[in-house]
């Protein structure tokens, strides 16, 4: 059974690109969506939230802000506003992103901009989320091996 290949681009950069990936679970507009290889050609958008990769029964957790994912003869694009592996995220930064998005959503200042508030915090808390999905994964992994 073929696998799939995937890339994952910024406008910035390449974040992840990789070969022979088994599954791969992405946040879509209209709910989970989990793409096999021989999966029919798609273009759809990405809502913010996390991404999976499954490859060689290792699986990797991505906080993605949402974008297009596309899907051509076992090959998927995804373009994303901006993409995390969970060891790359900074968990200060999202925490504090966090804390200043709840302060802004809970002040009653007119000027307060609450879409941007809640998509601030939706954010950091995927990012989070990514984080803790991460670590959960190598605490429940084998050590690695010695010598
Ligand atoms: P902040 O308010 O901390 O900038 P944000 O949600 O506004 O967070 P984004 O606009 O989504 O940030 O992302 C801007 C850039 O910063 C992207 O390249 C993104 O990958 C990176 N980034 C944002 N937050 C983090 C984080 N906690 N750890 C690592 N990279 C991050």
């Amino acid at each position: 059974m073929p696998k799939l290949s995937v890339d994952i681009v910024t406008a910035e950069k390449l974040v992840f690109s990789e070969e022979d990936v088994d599954l791969l679970v992405v946040p879509g507009i209209e709910g989970q969506l989990g793409v096999l290889s021989l999966h029919a050609p798609l273009l759809t958008m990405i809502q913010p939230g996390i991404l999976r990769v499954v490859k060689g029964g290792e699986e990797t957790a991505m906080a993605i802000t949402g974008g297009f994912i596309e899907v051509r003869e076992n090959r998927v694009t995804i373009l994303a506003d901006a993409a995390e592996r969970g060891e790359e995220i900074d968990v200060a930064r999202a925490e504090e992103a966090r804390r200043r998005a709840e302060e802004r959503l809970a002040s009653r200042e007119a000027t307060i901009d609450v879409v941007k508030a809640e998509m601030a915090l939706k954010r950091a808390l995927m990012r989070l989320k990514a984080v803790e999905q991460t670590r959960r994964r190598r605490r429940g992994a084998p050590p690695p091996p010695t010598g």
